[in-house]
């Protein structure tokens, strides 16, 4: 559902997200349960995190699961990426990041989401570091004025979290790191049984001794997601060569074709 013409409910559900089941725990108890049930977390006394930092290789599914926690929330979504806050406003960034979270509580509850959130801090006191620098203050000044902040949820990502400008990683601010790992065989299971469930797969197809086959070994989920794809194209490659009229059915040996082009994305 598309509200207002900048931010909408993304049409994500949990089921699309392989493993990963701790962040989720975690995105459960500080975002979703918040936004459902907020008496529940009036009066505990303590100021819950609302800032989140994922960082990991590229991927792996951080995108994914940042939408996923807006609709399981059903909290509109903001996805604006750093270097495009960047490059798009030169000379009146910090109006950018004004208006972005002024945006973002007009359509609260809300999940402002700051995808490649490194770009905004690693080239500062280099040349043309000025505009980075402005632009940080602002951000740090909106990140922190807790009280206009509330029902609004900022999560980043990063594949560089050693370049994040420390200030950036405090309380309030993207305080709450979470690390989003490469997948483990039993995650890439998981992953292969999220990604076919809107598929015609074979019933013969053993999905779990697929994941944890050698030749999986270190894909990412997006690795993984391009893996169904070439075995969804050599099922139709296969249909179109043939006279039959059945439904389009993906079986082990497409997997296998596709396997035998699958390498990993990630070093
Ligand atoms: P980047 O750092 O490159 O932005 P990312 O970690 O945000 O990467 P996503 O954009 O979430 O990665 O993942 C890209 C695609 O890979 C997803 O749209 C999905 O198809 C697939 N994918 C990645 N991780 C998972 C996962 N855990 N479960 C299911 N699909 C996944």
């Amino acid at each position: 559902a598309r509200r207002e013409g900048f931010s909408s409910i993304p049409n994500v559900k949990w089921e699309d997200v392989g493993g990963l089941d701790l962040l989720r725990h975690e995105f459960d108890r500080y975002i979703v349960k918040r936004i459902k049930y907020p008496e529940l977390y009036e009066g505990i006394g303590m100021n819950l995190e609302s800032g989140f930092l994922l960082y990991g290789p590229p991927g792996c599914g951080k995108t994914l699961i940042a939408k996923a926690v807006a609709n399981e929330a059903g909290a509109n979504f903001i996805h604006i990426k750093g270097p495009e806050l960047l490059n798009k406003y030169v000379g009146e960034s910090e109006l950018a990041v004004r208006t972005l979270f002024s945006r973002a509580r007009t359509c609260a509850p809300c999940v402002l989401f700051f995808d490649e959130v490194d770009a905004l801090t690693t080239e500062r006191g280099k040349e043309g570091g000025w505009v980075i620098e402005r632009l940080l203050n602002q951000l740090l000044i909106e990140l922190d004025g807790a009280e206009n902040r509330r029902g609004v949820f900022v999560i980043g990502a990063t594949n560089r979290p050693e370049v994040m400008d420390r200030a950036l990683l405090r309380p309030g601010r993207f305080g709450k790191l979470l690390y989003v790992p490469l997948p483990s065989p039993d995650d890439r299971v998981l992953i292969l049984k999220a990604l076919v469930r809107n598929k015609h797969i074979d019933s013969s197809v053993d999905l779990s001794a697929i994941g944890r086959m050698e030749s999986c070994e270190n894909l990412s989920g997006a690795d993984l997601a391009e893996l169904m794809n070439e075995a969804v194209m050599a099922a139709l490659d296969e249909k179109l060569s043939s006279t039959e009229t059945t439904s389009l059915i993906i079986k082990t040996s497409h997997f296998e074709l596709a396997l035998s082009k699958a390498s990993p994305s990630v070093s």
